[in-house]
């Protein structure tokens, strides 16, 4: 896999990059391949809606679960195919998922990151642009502003879910030294990936998730927030 180099020069969301990704560049889907695709929560959800398959089946058929080394939390990851390195959601006529494609997909070639302001405790983001050789979608000519961006790639409530998870990351990283026990691991896996048990568990009461209170009628996305928030409040406790 290449390494990619970062521009050093920070952007905000009204800069303007120069950049653009279509059927028509020589590269097309050369990014699709030798990928480590790690998949947050939400990208988990939309893709097993897209597919119609269960967390169980999606994890069996196309990924790989593991206890990550840096977060030392539950990771589920896409498998690339053994023979050719290809992610399996690529069709020659490009990707299967793309509606439902995973964030790291649709924020390519940026970065973001969240910044706290030491003074006022808010976060403001932060992008850098990814150059990998093989990538010439930097040498199309169209400029946009970095905000245009993260809208045409469908990326806003991604973001959303993806900074609530970087709570979780941020909780368990504080306490690194902490391990896990194998019963707060599977409740993470629980509310943060397996939403369909989850809501099970939550109706027959066996869970007691805070501010659930219609567990049968609620939304995907507003079950997968309630367990961010399970796990941040009833799991990730450290005295
Ligand atoms: S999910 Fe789609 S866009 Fe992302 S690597 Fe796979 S084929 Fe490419
Ligand atoms: S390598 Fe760059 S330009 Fe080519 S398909 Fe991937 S993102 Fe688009």
């Amino acid at each position: 896999m290449e390494e990619p180099v970062f521009d050093p020069r920070e952007l905000g969301p009204d800069d303007e990059i120069v950049f653009a990704c279509h059927p028509g560049v020589p590269c097309f889907n050369r990014c699709c391949y030798d990928v480590h695709l790690v998949l947050s929560p939400y990208d988990f959800l939309r893709l097993r809606r897209a597919l119609g398959v269960s967390p169980q089946e999606l994890i069996e058929r196309y990924g790989e679960a593991y206890i990550g080394e840096v977060t030392q939390l539950p990771v589920v990851a896409i498998k690339m195919n053994p023979y050719d390195f290809a992610c399996p959601f690529l069709k020659p006529e490009g990707c299967s998922v793309y509606p439902d494609r995973p964030s790291a997909c649709r924020t390519y070639p940026l970065a973001r990151y969240l910044r706290e302001d030491p003074e006022t405790g808010k976060r403001r983001e932060v992008y850098r642009i990814i150059r990998e050789t093989h990538c010439k979608g930097h040498y199309e000519k169209r400029t946009i502003r970095v905000r245009d961006f993260v809208r045409e790639q469908g990326l806003e409530p991604y973001l959303r879910f993806n900074d609530l998870f970087g709570e979780v990351v941020a909780r368990r990283q504080a306490h690194a030294e902490t391990p896990l026990t194998a019963d707060q691991l599977d409740l993470i896996f629980l509310a943060l990936y397996d939403l369909p048990r989850f809501r099970e568990e939550a109706l027959s009461g066996r869970l007691e998730v805070p501010d659930l209170e219609d567990p049968a009628g609620v939304s995907d996305e507003d079950l997968l927030e309630a367990g961010i928030r399970f796990v941040l409040e009833r799991v990730l406790i450290f005295d």
